[in-house]
């Protein structure tokens, strides 16, 4: 039998997530959740069956071309996973796909779990717990020889279980080309991980709200053993896609101790909240080699911060003085802000660039909040809600909340970079260092700012 794990094509580079999705600017990342997949269908397979790990998005191919692709292939399964934000365009191509696939396909994603009897049609959907489903049933497959895998995993998706992180030890490299992906602003081979899955928060306009409530850390000795992996596969650059890569104090020191140990460096980039920084955890940052930072702050408008329950309990000049200790070891810093058009203002924006103005950060982005089904903030908001379901998916604020909306974005952008000298002299720093990326921020971005096709993309 042929299993395919399929990355779908999309008409530009995007990073396709269970539980997020997102334009590829300067950057790609594997869709580290399917290569996952496709190493645990490997290690479970009976003889003679073959896995295909097939990312459209990396290799550029547009539907077309993926579709004559895996007409060669010819699979028996067919394994995907489809985003919240390109839901719409995905439901196409799996249409299509349908058209010539041998058996139901397994459609993995947060919208068909979401809305399931929108999906089934096109065969067995999976929520945030799809490794432990699909390895259960391949389990069930190899040991009583049944032949109908989608019905074998029709059924398992009925028992009551729960992800287990550590199914298998890390992925296999070998399933992906990493030349084909890049970290932001890095220079040499990236590797792609998560050390956790799932976050213990619960801001009201997050889909992990909904199903990846409850966090799950790998085992550690599994994490040591892929940073192990990563450097003899010559992996300079290790990028964390855990929601709050300092949540776990304890795993950063194991990870410290077994480098120094093993004589192993990385450059290090991951996301995490602000409130989850503190001296100690900072000196580790610094010590593990942290290049970049991420932080979702979101806002500074204590109502805002309120509804996104998304209040933190620091102290705004100690915390200031740990941003400044990573920027002075060379740590970029970013901050990822929110505007809420429903309760924010114009004002709020140059607040905010008043704030950032204090603060040592590299980067800022400030984006709407998208009112996505299954959060609270759509559950309370659903009268300023545009709300279209299959096969046209949309949901976000009424036309009249955008209006202001690439004003708004410019204006951002133009003050927080260009009226900072330090900053500006910093972008440009890693613009010359990184010119290909830069070609493609540049690139995107200005093809953003002046093309409005006035599709749900467009409004990000
Ligand atoms: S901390 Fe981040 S991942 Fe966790 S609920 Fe809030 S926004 Fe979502």
């Amino acid at each position: 039998m042929k299993f395919l794990v399929l990355n779908l094509p999309y008409q530009s580079k995007i990073i396709r997530k269970y539980s997020c999705s997102y334009f590829a600017r300067g950057f790609l990342y594997p869709p580290v959740e399917l290569v996952r997949l496709s190493t645990i269908i490997e290690e479970n397979v009976i003889p003679g069956d073959e896995v295909i790990f097939y990312d459209a998005v990396a290799e550029n191919h547009d539907e077309d071309t993926c579709i004559e692709k895996i007409k060669n292939i010819q699979p028996d399964y067919v394994f995907t996973m489809t985003s919240v934000d390109f839901i719409s365009s995905e439901l196409k191509f799996i249409e299509k796909l349908k058209l010539f696939a041998k058996n139901p396909l397994v459609i993995i994603g947060y919208i068909p779990s979401l809305y399931p009897d929108d999906f089934s049609k096109y065969g067995a959907v999976l929520d945030g717990n799809f490794e432990t489903i699909v390895y259960n049933s391949l389990g069930i497959r190899k040991t009583q020889q049944k032949t109908d895998f989608i019905e074998i995993i029709q059924n398992e998706k009925l028992k009551e279980t729960e992800h287990n992180p550590d199914l298998i030890v890390h992925y296999n490299l070998k399933f992906i080309k990493n030349y084909r992906y890049k970290e932001l602003f890095s220079k040499g081979k990236s590797g792609f991980t998560y050390w956790s899955f799932g976050c213990p928060y619960s801001c009201s306009f997050c889909i992990k709200t909904y199903n990846q409530h409850k966090v799950r850390f790998r085992k550690t000795e599994n994490i040591l053993q892929e940073i192990k992996y990563f450097a003899e596969n010559g992996i300079k650059n290790i990028r964390l896609l855990d929601d709050n890569c300092t949540l776990k104090k304890s795993l950063l020191k194991d990870v410290l101790k077994f480098q120094s140990e093993n004589g192993l460096k990385f450059n290090y980039y991951g996301l995490t909240r602000i409130d989850l920084l503190d001296e100690e955890i900072v000196d580790i940052l610094i010590e593990l080699n942290f290049k970049h930072i991420m932080i979702g702050l979101e806002t500074i408008n204590e109502n805002s911060g309120r509804e996104y329950n998304k209040i933190f309990n620091i102290d705004l000049e100690k915390t200031k003085l740990l941003l400044k200790k990573l920027r002075k070891n060379k740590v970029e810093i970013s901050f990822f802000m929110l505007f809420n058009p429903l309760t924010e203002k114009f004002t709020d924006i140059k607040s905010t660039l008043s704030f950032l103005r204090t603060m040592p950060v590299s980067f800022a982005s400030l984006s709407y909040i998208i009112p996505y089904p299954g959060t609270e903030i759509f559950r309370k908001n659903e009268q300023h809600i545009e709300v279209q379901n299959y096969p046209e998916f949309r949901w976000r604020w009424k036309k009249d909340y955008y209006l202001n909306l690439k004003k708004h974005e410019t204006y951002f952008l133009r003050n927080f970079y260009f009226t900072n000298p330090g900053r500006f002299l910093n972008l440009l720093r890693l613009f010359f260092e990184h010119p290909s990326q830069a070609f493609d921020i540049f690139y995107d971005s200005l093809r953003y700012l002046f093309k409005s096709n006035k599709e749900r993309e467009d409004y990000f």
